[in-house]
This record gives C-alpha cells, sequence and structure tokens, in this order.
C-alpha cells in the first residue's frame, strides 16, 4: 500500500507533470516573473469559472482578508463578526487592522457561521461580516446576506477552504461560493483544493469600483507607477504560481470530484456508528470536501484515536484545537470569557481523517478499519 498522507501533491503533480514544467519553463524563458501574462489569463479564467467580474490575484490568502478589509475603508474600532472555529488567519488580518473581531457561533452539523448567533452579535460599531466556508462546505449565506442588506453590513466571504463549492439560494439559483457577498478572498496555498507549488491567493467581486480598489491595495496603492494614491501593501501572485494554477484550474472540478467520492467511501462505511458523527450536507450546499471531519461521541477519547491511527501510519488532524475567542493573540478584546459552548464542543470532539484527490480503495480500507477498531 502506498504510504497515506493528509494530502499527496507529489502524485497529483505527477498526473500532470509534462504540462506543469513545460509552463514553469515557459515562465523563467520569458522571465516575467512579476505581473507577467500567466496572471492576467489565470485572473481571467478564474473569472469565467467563478461567473465573477474581478478576479485579483494575490500573494496569499491571508493577505486576500486583509486587502478586503483594507478596501472597504474599516477603521480603528469597527467591529467584525466572523465565527470562532475557523482557520487563524480569519481572524488575526481583524485585529492587525486594529479592528475589533467579534467571534459567533457554528451551526454544529455544517460547522458554518450561525445565523442566529451573528444576529445576536451586531451592535452600531459592527460594519462587516466574514462567513466561513469550512471543509468546504457553505455557509448559509441567503440568511447571513439578508442580515447584512437589513443593517447595513458588507459581506467578505472566507472561501479558501471552498473553491468550487455551489449555493443553492431558495429561488432555485446556484451561485459558486466567494461571489456572494461583497468581496470574496481565496487562498492557493499548496493543500487546499486549487493549491499552487507554494503561496497564493486571490480576492473576488462583482464591483468594478472596489475591484479598482483592491487592484491599488494589493499593488502599493497605486495605479499609476509611482504615484501612490492610498496606503497599500505588496501582495502579488508570481507569473510561475499563476501558470502552474492555469493548469490545474482545469482540473478541479475532477479534483473536487475525486474528494467527493473519498468522502462517500467514508460516508458508507461510518454510517450507522453511534460513536461518530459524518460530515452534513445542508441542502443549499454542494460540498468540495477540503476536510472529510468527523464528530466524535462525547466519551470518545480523541487523542487516543489520533495515536491509534498514528501508530498505524494514518495521519489525522484537528482543524482546531483552539477556537478564536480563546486564543491569546486575542486576549485585549477580551473574548476569552465569552460563551460559546457549541464552538468549545466542537474543539474537543473533531478529527479530521486523510483527503485528497490521489486515495485509494487500499488505503481508505486501511483507514475505516483502524477507526471502526479503536471504536469497538
Ligand atoms: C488557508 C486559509 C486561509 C489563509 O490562506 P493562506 O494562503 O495560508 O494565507 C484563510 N482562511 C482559511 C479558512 C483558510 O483555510
Amino acid at each position: 500500500m502506498r504510504p497515506i498522507q493528509m494530502v499527496d501533491t507529489r502524485t497529483q503533480y505527477h498526473r500532470i507533470k509534462s504540462e506543469v514544467d513545460q509552463a514553469v519553463l515557459d515562465v523563467l524563458e520569458s522571465s516575467a516573473f512579476i505581473q507577467g501574462q500567466p496572471v492576467k489569463q489565470l485572473a481571467a479564467e478564474l473569472a469565467a469559472y467563478l461567473n465573477v467580474s474581478h478576479v485579483i490575484p494575490c500573494a496569499n490568502g491571508t493577505d486576500a482578508l486583509q486587502i478586503a478589509m483594507m478596501a472597504l475603508d474599516l477603521r480603528p474600532g469597527d467591529e467584525v463578526i466572523t465565527p470562532s472555529f475557523t482557520y487563524i488567519a480569519t481572524t488575526e488580518v481583524i485585529a492587525l487592522l486594529r479592528l475589533t473581531p467579534v467571534f459567533v457561533e457554528v451551526d454544529p452539523q455544517t460547522f458554518c457561521m450561525d445565523p442566529e448567533s451573528l444576529r445576536k452579535a451586531i451592535t452600531p460599531r459592527t460594519k462587516a461580516i466574514v462567513p466561513v466556508h469550512l471543509y468546504g462546505h457553505a455557509a448559509p449565506m441567503e440568511p447571513i446576506l439578508q442580515i447584512a442588506k437589513e443593517h447595513g453590513l458588507y459581506v467578505i466571504e472566507d472561501n479558501a477552504q471552498a473553491i468550487g463549492c455551489d449555493y443553492r439560494f431558495s429561488d432555485g439559483r446556484i451561485a459558486k461560493t466567494g461571489t456572494l457577498g461583497d468581496i470574496g478572498c481565496t487562498s492557493f496555498y499548496p493543500s487546499k483544493n486549487l493549491g499552487a507549488f507554494g503561496d497564493g491567493g486571490a480576492i473576488f467581486t462583482k464591483d468594478a469600483t472596489l475591484a479598482e480598489k483592491l487592484k491599488m491595495i494589493a499593488n502599493h496603492g497605486q495605479r499609476t507607477r509611482y504615484y501612490h494614491e492610498i496606503v497599500g501593501c505588496n501582495s502579488r501572485l508570481d507569473s510561475i504560481q499563476a501558470a502552474i494554477l492555469r493548469i490545474k484550474l482545469k482540473h478541479l472540478d475532477d479534483y473536487n470530484q475525486s474528494r467527493r467520492n473519498v468522502a462517500s467511501h467514508y460516508d458508507r462505511v461510518f454510517s450507522g456508528y453511534p460513536k461518530i458523527t459524518t460530515p452534513h450536507q445542508a441542502p443549499y450546499s454542494s460540498h468540495v470536501f477540503h476536510q472529510y471531519t468527523l464528530k466524535l461521541a462525547t466519551g470518545v477519547d480523541r487523542d487516543g484515536l489520533v495515536k491509534f491511527l498514528s501508530e498505524r501510519n494514518i495521519p489525522s488532524m484537528i482543524y482546531y484545537p483552539v477556537p478564536g475567542h480563546r486564543q491569546a493573540m486575542f486576549a485585549e478584546f477580551g473574548t476569552a470569557g465569552v460563551n460559546m459552548p457549541l464552538t468549545d464542543v466542537l474543539t474537543n470532539c473533531v478529527i479530521s481523517l486523510p483527503i485528497h484527490t490521489e486515495m485509494d480503495t487500499e488505503q481508505l480500507d486501511y483507514i475505516t478499519d483502524a477507526v471502526l477498531k479503536y471504536l469497538s
């Protein structure tokens, strides 16, 4: 059996090696490493794929979120509401910009922002909402957008884990996550569903004025070289990464389907075991399974399971062991004292199993056998 990894980017590379190698060599030959042709081509192709008017590539997903918040002219002290149960990048940039992170609960089934908790957290200082499409499942955008509209708030989607995911509105309309709010942000970190061979990210918007501003901010606040109109930063996707991503974008739907196949295999085997809850899929969302995350029943020793699997060369991960409201980083905001029972429970009972585009049945059977053996 091939060794089991959380992600297997090498085998994935080998399947498209000749095309990728040639694309990289072409960039080396052109020597247009920054702002080269592949960056513009990727932006156009991604815009077509997502059906969004503007795509602004940048250096990574964390920068994408930061640039989005800078473009909306949020001021120190403005409150930004986000789930506590997310990767630190979502919330860190809020504090970095001297904005105030306000953490809310997630739905215990989908692990995404709970609209009722969001509604309760709104104050006169609230300016923006950052829902996260966690693990590849869409946040409930229809109610979130409705609440945002009622209160005049911006919505920035953290789509780093859900590129390719479809959202279905109650009127039947379907659109890609990341294109539903004012701004969408994504990451091309190598392990993401659309991963580069290094860092990368992108920002999406339907608004031409916002797009222009996002582009300026990502490039030192300039429209014309050396004329800096607003404070920006240096956040670019380089041409080599863009050239690789152009090739991988063509395979994204297949990659996501492979992930769904792995998830269905796990689901089939695990269904009916009372000690585990398999991932839930709400009717409004497709699922691109950036992670396959089980919820363990209370009483199951999670650390024991991690160790048991690891002894059998099966990696697993806890996404995330410490929720935002308990991070030392946010101590100054007094978030440690807030009451978030659902999030606290989740951080103690989730476990993510290996899922990627290159898994075979032998590996899957080996993993499910081990999990069930531990739980029996
Ligand atoms: C990966 C990730 C990011 C940040 O992306 P980087 O490219 O690593 O900066 C942001 N939010 C979420 C939810 C992520 O999973």
